[in-house]
């Protein structure tokens, strides 16, 4: 779920990318860096860029029957009749950081993974376990998906909020911000360890919350909303992570503190016991039956 206004990205094509490197960064984090392929055509827009990514778990073979618009209602019923096993998974990952050519490489993208679970006891999600496993020269593709998070023209004061699936979001965010932005970003994760410092504006204060192994997932990042004595509207507010962060942050600012709607961009990234759906449009075209 998100809030309306988006920012389309320049092109929605295909874009086969080959995994360049791996770097594990911390216990929960994975960086893998993508490029080659089709990288040249990926337009880079900062703040918090995400995509679609399609994993060939099911062999290589199958990321060439993708359909174009995949991500799209009619696109997707196409997908849906690659066979299962062979079907590439599809999964909502953000552009932690993208570098252009350079003399000595091609352009490259950043996307830092998020390590839930374990693939040795099977208990991850499969992008969790591919972050974890994969090897330079294994081939994915991408569906540029442009932003969530758009504020007012000259807004520069600022509320972040996330779990530890939006901290590559919010770390792009606090990138792509002018250099005078105030606020404040706290990002809840599972250990310290875990709390990748980031660049940031000197005026945004950035704030850990390290969630205990009895806490739900985005209740401590909530509370510490909760919390905040809020900066002065107004400001633009994102809040991004497990579902109930990102609905109920939202509730909380709009419902309890009166901060305008429009103000406040807002998306689940992922829901406590369920695998990353699709999107609504492409889950609703799927479920009609086959004309
Ligand atoms: C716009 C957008 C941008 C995103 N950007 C990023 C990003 O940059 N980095 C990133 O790591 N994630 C990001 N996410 C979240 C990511 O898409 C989900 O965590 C996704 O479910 C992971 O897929 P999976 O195949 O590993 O697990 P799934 O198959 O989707 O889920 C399997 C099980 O694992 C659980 N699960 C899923 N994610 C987590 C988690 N993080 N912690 C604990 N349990 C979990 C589910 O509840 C389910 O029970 C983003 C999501 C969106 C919508």
């Amino acid at each position: 779920m998100a809030s309306g206004k988006i920012v389309k990205p320049a092109s929605a094509e295909l874009i086969q990318l080959t995994v360049q490197r791996t770097e594990r960064l911390s216990p929960h984090w994975v960086r893998v860096t993508l490029g080659g392929g089709d990288v040249e055509r990926f337009t880079p827009m900062g703040f918090d860029q995400w995509f679609r990514l399609f994993l060939p778990l099911g062999g290589e073979e199958a990321l060439e029957r993708v359909p174009p618009k995949a991500n799209k209602a009619l696109g997707y019923l196409k997908f849906l009749r690659i066979p299962d096993g062979e079907r590439p998974v599809m999964r909502n990952y953000s552009v932690r950081a993208h570098r252009p050519a350079d003399g000595e490489r091609g352009a490259e993208i950043d996307v830092d993974f998020v390590l839930h679970g374990s693939a040795a006891d099977g208990t991850s999600g499969p992008a969790s376990r591919w972050a974890e496993l994969c090897a330079p020269g294994e081939n994915v593709l991408i569906i540029d998906e442009g932003l969530n998070f758009n504020p007012e023209r000259g807004t520069d004061r600022v509320v972040l909020v996330g779990d530890e699936t939006a901290l590559p979001a919010i770390a792009s965010i606090c990138a792509s911000l002018p250099g005078t932005a105030t606020g404040v970003a706290i990002v809840e994760v599972p250990s310290d360890a875990d709390a990748l410092a980031f660049p940031h504006p000197p005026g945004i204060a950035a704030r850990w919350v390290v969630r205990s192994h009895t806490d739900i997932p985005g209740v401590p990042a909530l509370d510490a909303l909760r919390a905040l004595e809020l900066p002065a509207q107004p400001f633009h507010a994102y809040i991004a992570g497990e579902q109930g962060l990102a609905s109920g942050g939202r509730r909380l600012l709009v419902g309890e503190r009166g901060v305008d709607k429009n103000l406040v961009s807002f998306t689940g990234y992922w829901k406590i016991g369920a695998a990353s759906p699709a999107s609504k449009a492409a889950r609703e075209a799927a479920s009609e039956p086959l004309a």
